[in-house]
């Protein structure tokens, strides 16, 4: 993969640097969020590492300018601050995942990988007509009338796994293991977030849902309840 890397710390950016080209990707760096825009834009990346606090422009504003720029290209955010705030937020802002500063070599590497495996387009299904709206997953938008909102690479990663499981329950676990490229109870709650921050772009009425639908102590289904 092409990587762009925007971390302003040097010693982290040459670490993250040298981690992912020994992984086989071929990655360009810079150290601040107006460079990072600048490469995003001038070049097509497969994905792009973005530290949330920047000089100069901060991640979220990074975040934002690249993904109404190119909507395709995967976001993994790195934070430090670790709040469920700033975790929300950066979803809000279409990061596709984040990881928490201090994190590991291996699971950088794991989330990078999980991103990597979903830019493609890897499933023949393209479009999904619901009440009033239609989910083109191709262009990663939901169009409803006038409207349309931007889906990330993660939301139509969830969209398609409980669309291809629609006979059944989806619990969180397989949700966070299958789409997120996680493991963990603890992390389960990181799924809760995502579906409501999706329902919010797909359905009619977010505090009724009637597309993605609970199941109590059990998970997620694909309009299962009609
Ligand atoms: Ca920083």
């Amino acid at each position: 993969m092409r990587i762009l890397v925007v971390e302003d710390e040097a010693s982290l950016r040459d670490g993250i640097v040298d981690l992912l080209t020994g992984d086989g990707h071929d990655v360009a760096a810079v150290g601040d969020g107006v460079a990072g825009v600048e490469a995003g834009l001038r070049d097509p990346f497969d994905l792009v590492v973005l530290d949330l606090m920047l000089p100069r422009l901060d991640g979220m504003e990074v975040c934002r300018r690249l993904r109404a720029a190119r909507p395709g290209t995967p976001i993994l955010m790195l934070t430090a601050r670790g709040s469920e705030d700033d975790k929300v937020r950066g979803l809000m802002e279409g990061a596709d995942d984040y990881v928490t500063k201090p994190f590991s070599a291996r699971e950088l590497l794991a989330r990078v990988r999980v991103l990597g495996r979903r830019a493609p387009a890897g499933d023949s299904l393209d479009e999904v007509q619901v009440d009033g709206a239609v989910i083109d997953l191709a262009r990663m938008v939901v169009v409803r009338g006038e409207t349309r909102t931007t889906l990330t690479p993660r939301e139509v990663g969830i969209v398609r796994w409980l669309h291809r499981h629609q006979d059944r329950v989806v619990t969180r676990a397989e949700l966070l293991e299958q789409v997120f490229g996680q493991r963990g109870d603890l992390q389960t709650r990181a799924v809760d977030m995502a579906i409501a921050v999706l329902r919010k772009k797909l359905e009619l009425d977010p505090a009724r849902p009637a597309l993605i639908i609970s199941v109590k102590g059990a998970g997620y289904a694909w309009r299962l309840a009609r």
